[in-house]
């Protein structure tokens, strides 16, 4: 074998499929896929999506390292399961989608401003914090999440809402500075730093 060729061979055997194999949740399945199609067919938002399932697979064999973890199609999984049910195969395509998802965004490489996103940085933040969801913190950085002007329309859209809760005392204002917590926020913080330093150091090696 020439050395040009061997050079091609070693870069295949380094390729992204191996890189997503180690690094994606269940991203060891997509080998399996046959390309049948039927996950795609299934999907009730594939034809919507730059690339439904099926072809999030083929672009992931073909090395398409650049234009998966790009792309907004995982972002819109909503996780019915259909395709899972379906998939000849068995392969956990739900999870291999929110696993995409989650290993672009730690790679800095997931499309900016998505709004699937930056629900679930919020969401994330705020359950980390105290290790309990500070629902009105949520809430309000929901609404503000595109910007002030979005915020304050959004706000008085849904100041019935609000007030009726105020009301019947369903929320309070002091629960913004307060809220409920959990015993050992320290614990949980040491473990979230531990698990993020695995994942930093498997990265590291692609
Ligand atoms: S249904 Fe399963 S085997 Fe068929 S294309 Fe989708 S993932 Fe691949
Ligand atoms: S779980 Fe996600 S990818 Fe699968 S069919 Fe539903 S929306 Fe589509």
């Amino acid at each position: 074998m020439s050395d040009m060729n061997t050079a091609m061979v070693e870069k295949y055997r380094n390729s992204f499929l191996s890189e997503v194999e180690a690094n994606v949740e269940e991203g060891e399945w997509v080998k399996m896929c046959m390309q049948c199609g039927v996950c795609s067919g299934s999907c009730p938002f594939g034809p919507y999506w730059d690339h439904p399932p099926q072809e999030l697979f083929m672009m992931i064999r073909a090395g398409k390292r650049e234009a998966v973890l790009s792309s907004e199609s995982m972002w819109m999984c909503t996780s019915c399961y259909n395709c899972i049910a379906r998939c000849p195969r068995g392969l956990p395509i739900t999870h291999i989608m929110h696993g995409l998802a989650h290993y672009a965004k730690r790679l800095g490489l997931a499309p900016k401003n998505q709004q699937t996103m930056k629900f679930a940085s919020i969401f994330w933040d705020n359950l980390t914090k105290k290790g309990r969801v500070n629902e009105l913190q949520l809430g309000l950085k929901l609404y503000f999440m595109n910007g002030f002007v979005e915020g304050i329309k959004t706000a008085l859209c849904m100041k019935e809402m609000g007030m009726s809760m105020l009301m019947t005392k369903r929320m309070s204002p002091m629960e913004y500075f307060g809220g409920h917590s959990i015993k050992d926020t320290k614990g949980l913080h040491a473990i979230l730093k531990k698990a993020r330093e695995i994942e930093e150091a498997k990265a590291k090696q692609f």
